[in-house]
Protein backbone atom coordinates (compact mmCIF):
# COMPACT_ATOMS: atom_id res chain seq x y z
CA UNK A 1 0.00 0.00 0.00
CA UNK A 2 0.85 3.64 -0.67
CA UNK A 3 0.62 6.83 1.11
CA UNK A 4 -0.44 10.13 0.07
CA UNK A 5 3.60 10.36 0.92
CA UNK A 6 4.51 8.70 -2.16
CA UNK A 7 6.27 5.78 0.15
CA UNK A 8 4.49 2.23 0.94
CA UNK A 9 3.61 2.23 4.63
CA UNK A 10 6.41 0.05 6.23
CA UNK A 11 9.11 2.26 4.51
CA UNK A 12 6.71 5.58 5.96
CA UNK A 13 6.72 4.11 9.08
CA UNK A 14 10.52 3.25 8.93
CA UNK A 15 11.30 6.83 8.27
CA UNK A 16 9.66 8.19 11.77
CA UNK A 17 11.97 5.75 13.01
CA UNK A 18 14.88 6.91 11.05
CA UNK A 19 15.71 3.87 9.40
CA UNK A 20 16.02 4.16 5.00
CA UNK A 21 15.43 1.51 2.97
CA UNK A 22 17.92 1.78 -0.23
CA UNK A 23 17.48 -0.54 -3.08
CA UNK A 24 19.96 -1.65 -5.64
CA UNK A 25 19.23 -3.54 -8.57
CA UNK A 26 20.64 -7.09 -9.17
CA UNK A 27 21.93 -9.20 -11.88
CA UNK A 28 20.69 -12.58 -10.53
CA UNK A 29 16.87 -13.74 -11.31
CA UNK A 30 16.79 -15.92 -8.43
CA UNK A 31 17.43 -13.37 -5.90
CA UNK A 32 14.21 -12.30 -5.05
CA UNK A 33 14.02 -8.53 -6.87
CA UNK A 34 16.32 -5.97 -5.99
CA UNK A 35 18.19 -6.20 -2.78
CA UNK A 36 18.13 -3.54 0.38
CA UNK A 37 20.27 -1.82 2.36
CA UNK A 38 19.09 0.08 5.56
CA UNK A 39 20.77 2.83 7.01
CA UNK A 40 19.84 3.68 10.20
CA UNK A 41 20.36 7.05 11.52
CA UNK A 42 22.92 6.96 14.75
CA UNK A 43 22.65 10.81 16.43
CA UNK A 44 23.42 13.54 15.01
CA UNK A 45 24.57 12.93 11.69
CA UNK A 46 25.80 9.18 12.30
CA UNK A 47 24.44 6.42 10.11
CA UNK A 48 24.33 2.46 11.33
CA UNK A 49 24.26 0.01 7.61
CA UNK A 50 22.87 -3.42 8.16
CA UNK A 51 23.75 -4.79 4.87
CA UNK A 52 25.24 -2.37 2.06
CA UNK A 53 23.78 -4.36 -1.00
CA UNK A 54 25.80 -5.38 -4.35
CA UNK A 55 28.76 -3.65 -5.79
CA UNK A 56 28.55 -3.81 -9.28
CA UNK A 57 28.62 -0.23 -11.07
CA UNK A 58 24.72 -0.59 -11.14
CA UNK A 59 24.97 -1.36 -7.27
CA UNK A 60 27.03 1.55 -6.42
CA UNK A 61 25.22 4.20 -8.30
CA UNK A 62 21.86 3.29 -6.68
CA UNK A 63 23.67 3.58 -2.89
CA UNK A 64 24.83 6.75 -3.93
CA UNK A 65 21.66 7.95 -5.24
CA UNK A 66 19.74 6.64 -2.32
CA UNK A 67 21.65 8.19 0.28
CA UNK A 68 21.48 11.68 -1.65
CA UNK A 69 18.15 11.72 -1.94
CA UNK A 70 17.69 10.57 1.76
CA UNK A 71 20.11 13.16 2.71
CA UNK A 72 22.46 11.09 4.55
CA UNK A 73 26.34 11.12 4.21
CA UNK A 74 28.31 8.02 3.79
CA UNK A 75 31.22 9.40 5.02
CA UNK A 76 29.71 9.48 8.98
CA UNK A 77 29.03 5.71 8.92
CA UNK A 78 29.29 4.50 12.72
CA UNK A 79 28.75 0.54 12.03
CA UNK A 80 28.40 -1.41 9.15
CA UNK A 81 26.50 -4.63 9.96
CA UNK A 82 26.73 -7.56 7.22
CA UNK A 83 23.51 -10.09 7.31
CA UNK A 84 25.51 -12.96 5.61
CA UNK A 85 28.47 -13.88 3.36
CA UNK A 86 26.45 -13.30 -0.65
CA UNK A 87 27.91 -10.72 -2.80
CA UNK A 88 24.22 -8.67 -2.58
CA UNK A 89 24.55 -8.22 0.89
CA UNK A 90 27.95 -7.72 1.79
CA UNK A 91 28.78 -5.98 -1.53
CA UNK A 92 29.40 -1.79 -0.64
CA UNK A 93 31.07 -2.80 3.12
CA UNK A 94 34.43 -2.11 2.30
CA UNK A 95 33.38 1.29 0.08
CA UNK A 96 31.45 2.34 3.11
CA UNK A 97 34.25 1.81 6.01
CA UNK A 98 36.90 3.22 3.48
CA UNK A 99 34.92 6.06 3.20
CA UNK A 100 34.04 6.51 6.86
CA UNK A 101 36.79 4.30 8.57
CA UNK A 102 33.60 2.12 10.47
CA UNK A 103 34.32 -1.70 11.37
CA UNK A 104 32.44 -4.17 9.12
CA UNK A 105 30.34 -6.64 11.49
CA UNK A 106 30.64 -10.54 10.09
CA UNK A 107 29.42 -13.62 12.08
CA UNK A 108 32.78 -16.01 12.32
CA UNK A 109 30.36 -18.95 10.04
CA UNK A 110 30.45 -16.48 7.16
CA UNK A 111 33.93 -14.87 7.78
CA UNK A 112 35.68 -16.02 5.17
CA UNK A 113 33.21 -15.14 2.33
CA UNK A 114 33.67 -11.92 3.12
CA UNK A 115 36.93 -11.28 4.18
CA UNK A 116 40.33 -11.29 3.23
CA UNK A 117 41.62 -13.42 0.24
CA UNK A 118 39.37 -15.48 -1.23
CA UNK A 119 39.55 -19.22 -0.03
CA UNK A 120 37.79 -20.13 -3.24
CA UNK A 121 41.27 -21.43 -4.67
CA UNK A 122 41.35 -24.29 -2.09
CA UNK A 123 38.31 -25.10 -1.22
CA UNK A 124 37.54 -25.28 -5.28
CA UNK A 125 38.62 -29.57 -5.13
CA UNK A 126 36.15 -30.57 -2.46
CA UNK A 127 33.36 -28.90 -4.10
CA UNK A 128 33.83 -30.47 -7.52
CA UNK A 129 34.53 -34.02 -5.41
CA UNK A 130 31.18 -33.53 -3.36
CA UNK A 131 29.24 -32.46 -6.38
CA UNK A 132 30.59 -35.65 -8.69
CA UNK A 133 29.25 -37.55 -5.99
CA UNK A 134 25.99 -36.00 -6.37
CA UNK A 135 26.02 -36.77 -9.75
CA UNK A 136 26.97 -33.63 -11.62
CA UNK A 137 28.22 -34.73 -15.25
CA UNK A 138 32.54 -33.94 -15.96
CA UNK A 139 31.48 -30.94 -18.03
CA UNK A 140 29.19 -29.14 -15.75
CA UNK A 141 31.84 -29.39 -12.78
CA UNK A 142 34.01 -25.97 -14.34
CA UNK A 143 31.29 -24.40 -14.88
CA UNK A 144 30.41 -24.29 -11.14
CA UNK A 145 33.84 -24.12 -10.17
CA UNK A 146 33.55 -20.53 -12.12
CA UNK A 147 30.79 -19.52 -10.37
CA UNK A 148 32.75 -19.61 -6.81
CA UNK A 149 35.95 -17.33 -8.75
CA UNK A 150 34.19 -14.75 -9.98
CA UNK A 151 32.27 -13.06 -6.81
CA UNK A 152 35.00 -9.90 -7.30
CA UNK A 153 32.75 -9.13 -10.24
CA UNK A 154 29.92 -8.46 -8.23
CA UNK A 155 31.74 -7.26 -4.45
CA UNK A 156 35.21 -6.00 -3.08
CA UNK A 157 35.95 -8.44 0.03
CA UNK A 158 36.70 -6.63 2.82
CA UNK A 159 40.10 -6.06 4.42
CA UNK A 160 40.32 -8.28 7.54
CA UNK A 161 41.99 -4.84 9.42
CA UNK A 162 37.98 -3.49 9.21
CA UNK A 163 36.57 -6.52 10.08
CA UNK A 164 34.99 -7.50 13.64
CA UNK A 165 33.07 -10.53 14.88
CA UNK A 166 29.51 -10.18 15.19
CA UNK A 167 27.77 -13.41 17.58
CA UNK A 168 24.84 -14.25 18.86
CA UNK A 169 23.05 -12.23 22.13
CA UNK A 170 24.95 -9.01 21.15
CA UNK A 171 23.50 -6.03 21.53
CA UNK A 172 23.72 -2.62 20.08
CA UNK A 173 22.53 0.84 20.47
CA UNK A 174 22.02 2.87 17.46
CA UNK A 175 20.03 6.10 17.02
CA UNK A 176 16.31 5.17 18.41
CA UNK A 177 17.03 1.61 18.29
CA UNK A 178 18.16 -0.91 20.56
CA UNK A 179 18.77 -4.27 18.76
CA UNK A 180 20.06 -7.10 19.58
CA UNK A 181 21.78 -9.99 17.62
CA UNK A 182 20.59 -13.18 16.13
CA UNK A 183 22.27 -15.88 14.98
CA UNK A 184 20.20 -17.73 12.63
CA UNK A 185 21.99 -20.40 10.33
CA UNK A 186 20.06 -22.27 7.23
CA UNK A 187 20.36 -20.16 4.20
CA UNK A 188 24.18 -19.61 5.32
CA UNK A 189 26.02 -20.64 8.45
CA UNK A 190 26.77 -17.81 9.72
CA UNK A 191 23.13 -15.90 8.79
CA UNK A 192 21.79 -13.17 11.45
CA UNK A 193 18.93 -10.57 11.68
CA UNK A 194 18.80 -7.66 13.69
CA UNK A 195 15.60 -7.88 16.11
CA UNK A 196 14.28 -4.74 18.13
CA UNK A 197 12.05 -5.56 20.15
CA UNK A 198 10.37 -2.18 21.08
CA UNK A 199 9.11 -1.45 17.67
CA UNK A 200 9.04 -5.34 17.16
CA UNK A 201 11.27 -5.00 13.79
CA UNK A 202 13.22 -7.77 12.29
CA UNK A 203 16.00 -6.80 10.07
CA UNK A 204 15.51 -10.23 8.11
CA UNK A 205 17.81 -10.38 5.33
CA UNK A 206 17.28 -13.50 3.58
CA UNK A 207 16.19 -15.59 6.16
CA UNK A 208 12.33 -14.41 5.64
CA UNK A 209 11.34 -13.09 2.08
CA UNK A 210 7.67 -11.96 1.70
CA UNK A 211 7.44 -14.68 -1.25
CA UNK A 212 10.26 -16.32 -2.09
CA UNK A 213 11.74 -19.40 -0.09
CA UNK A 214 15.52 -18.58 0.81
CA UNK A 215 17.60 -21.37 -0.73
CA UNK A 216 19.49 -23.35 1.93
CA UNK A 217 23.02 -22.89 -0.60
CA UNK A 218 25.17 -25.88 -0.56
CA UNK A 219 27.90 -25.42 2.02
CA UNK A 220 30.78 -28.04 2.76
CA UNK A 221 32.57 -29.36 6.15
CA UNK A 222 34.37 -31.70 4.01
CA UNK A 223 33.66 -33.86 0.45
CA UNK A 224 30.85 -36.10 2.22
CA UNK A 225 29.49 -33.86 4.58
CA UNK A 226 27.76 -30.61 3.93
CA UNK A 227 26.38 -27.44 6.73
CA UNK A 228 23.27 -29.03 6.61
CA UNK A 229 21.41 -25.76 5.73
CA UNK A 230 17.98 -26.64 5.45
CA UNK A 231 18.04 -29.13 8.90
CA UNK A 232 19.16 -25.59 10.69
CA UNK A 233 17.11 -23.71 8.63
CA UNK A 234 13.95 -25.09 10.11
CA UNK A 235 15.29 -24.51 13.24
CA UNK A 236 16.16 -20.89 12.80
CA UNK A 237 12.66 -20.16 11.33
CA UNK A 238 10.84 -21.52 14.45
CA UNK A 239 12.93 -19.14 16.67
CA UNK A 240 11.62 -16.19 14.67
CA UNK A 241 7.90 -17.57 14.29
CA UNK A 242 8.10 -17.30 18.14
CA UNK A 243 9.42 -13.56 17.89
CA UNK A 244 6.41 -10.90 18.33
CA UNK A 245 7.43 -9.03 15.19
CA UNK A 246 5.14 -6.51 13.40
CA UNK A 247 7.20 -5.27 10.62
CA UNK A 248 9.58 -7.66 8.77
CA UNK A 249 12.31 -5.74 6.93
CA UNK A 250 13.68 -8.33 4.22
CA UNK A 251 16.49 -8.48 2.17
CA UNK A 252 14.62 -7.88 -1.25
CA UNK A 253 11.05 -6.65 -1.17
CA UNK A 254 9.12 -4.21 0.63
CA UNK A 255 8.80 -4.45 4.57
CA UNK A 256 5.64 -6.78 5.53
CA UNK A 257 3.61 -7.63 8.11
CA UNK A 258 2.29 -11.29 9.36
CA UNK A 259 5.48 -12.93 9.82
CA UNK A 260 3.25 -16.12 11.37
CA UNK A 261 1.24 -16.71 7.87
CA UNK A 262 4.62 -16.30 5.70
CA UNK A 263 6.55 -18.94 7.56
CA UNK A 264 3.61 -20.79 7.60
CA UNK A 265 2.87 -20.86 4.27
CA UNK A 266 6.63 -21.22 3.27
CA UNK A 267 6.57 -24.65 5.64
CA UNK A 268 3.60 -25.78 3.60
CA UNK A 269 6.05 -25.38 0.39
CA UNK A 270 9.04 -26.83 2.03
CA UNK A 271 6.42 -30.22 3.08
CA UNK A 272 5.00 -30.10 -0.89
CA UNK A 273 8.52 -29.97 -2.11
CA UNK A 274 9.73 -32.85 0.37
CA UNK A 275 6.36 -35.24 -1.11
CA UNK A 276 8.18 -33.93 -4.63
CA UNK A 277 11.04 -36.06 -2.99
CA UNK A 278 9.38 -39.06 -1.95
CA UNK A 279 7.46 -39.86 -4.69
CA UNK A 280 10.81 -39.11 -7.32
CA UNK A 281 12.30 -42.03 -4.82
CA UNK A 282 9.09 -44.62 -5.48
CA UNK A 283 10.43 -46.12 -8.26
CA UNK A 284 13.74 -46.85 -6.55
CA UNK A 285 17.46 -45.11 -5.63
CA UNK A 286 18.39 -41.68 -7.10
CA UNK A 287 21.17 -39.74 -7.17
CA UNK A 288 20.29 -36.09 -6.00
CA UNK A 289 20.99 -34.36 -9.48
CA UNK A 290 18.51 -37.30 -10.85
CA UNK A 291 15.68 -35.56 -8.35
CA UNK A 292 16.39 -32.34 -9.32
CA UNK A 293 15.95 -33.12 -12.59
CA UNK A 294 12.72 -34.85 -11.89
CA UNK A 295 11.95 -32.21 -9.65
CA UNK A 296 13.52 -29.12 -11.76
CA UNK A 297 13.51 -30.33 -15.05
CA UNK A 298 17.11 -30.34 -16.63
CA UNK A 299 19.36 -27.46 -15.21
CA UNK A 300 22.88 -26.04 -15.82
CA UNK A 301 25.19 -24.26 -13.89
CA UNK A 302 24.23 -21.61 -11.57
CA UNK A 303 20.63 -22.90 -11.74
CA UNK A 304 22.12 -26.89 -11.16
CA UNK A 305 23.89 -25.21 -8.01
CA UNK A 306 20.25 -23.99 -6.30
CA UNK A 307 18.43 -26.93 -7.39
CA UNK A 308 20.89 -29.33 -5.86
CA UNK A 309 21.05 -27.29 -2.84
CA UNK A 310 17.15 -27.32 -2.83
CA UNK A 311 17.34 -31.22 -3.19
CA UNK A 312 20.33 -31.97 -0.95
CA UNK A 313 18.81 -30.00 2.33
CA UNK A 314 15.35 -31.61 1.90
CA UNK A 315 17.06 -35.33 1.52
CA UNK A 316 18.62 -34.33 4.71
CA UNK A 317 15.58 -33.09 6.49
CA UNK A 318 13.97 -36.17 5.19
CA UNK A 319 16.85 -37.92 6.47
CA UNK A 320 16.56 -36.64 9.80
CA UNK A 321 12.87 -37.84 10.48
CA UNK A 322 13.68 -41.49 9.21
CA UNK A 323 12.11 -41.42 6.03
CA UNK A 324 14.73 -41.40 3.33
CA UNK A 325 18.10 -43.27 3.69
CA UNK A 326 21.63 -42.29 1.77
CA UNK A 327 23.65 -45.31 0.00
CA UNK A 328 26.73 -44.10 -0.26
CA UNK A 329 28.88 -47.13 -0.84
CA UNK A 330 29.79 -46.42 -4.62
CA UNK A 331 31.26 -43.59 -6.61
CA UNK A 332 27.57 -41.67 -6.85
CA UNK A 333 25.45 -40.92 -3.71
CA UNK A 334 22.00 -42.80 -4.34
CA UNK A 335 18.87 -42.07 -2.08
CA UNK A 336 16.34 -45.06 -1.92
CA UNK A 337 13.41 -44.63 1.12
CA UNK A 338 14.16 -47.20 3.98
ZN1 LIG B 1 21.64 -14.68 0.44
ZN1 LIG C 1 19.94 -11.84 -1.03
Amino acid sequence: MTTAHGLPDGDRILRALGIHRLSMPVPFVDAGGPVNAYAIEDGHLGLAFFDTGIGTAEGVEALHAGAEAAGLDLRCCTEIFVSHGHVDHYGNAQLLSERSGAPVRVHPGDMEKVVGESVWETRAPLYAAFLRRQGVPEEQLPVLAEMGRHTGKFSRRVDASRARPLIEGERFRVGKLRLEVLHLPGHTPGLVCLWNSEHRLLFADDHLLARISPNPFLELVDERTTRRALVQYMHSIQRVRSLDVDWVLPGHGAPFQGHRAAIDSLIRFIGRRQDKVLASLDAGPRTPVELSEAIFGPQKGPRLYLTLSEVVGNLEVLEDAGRVRRLDDGPVDRWTLP
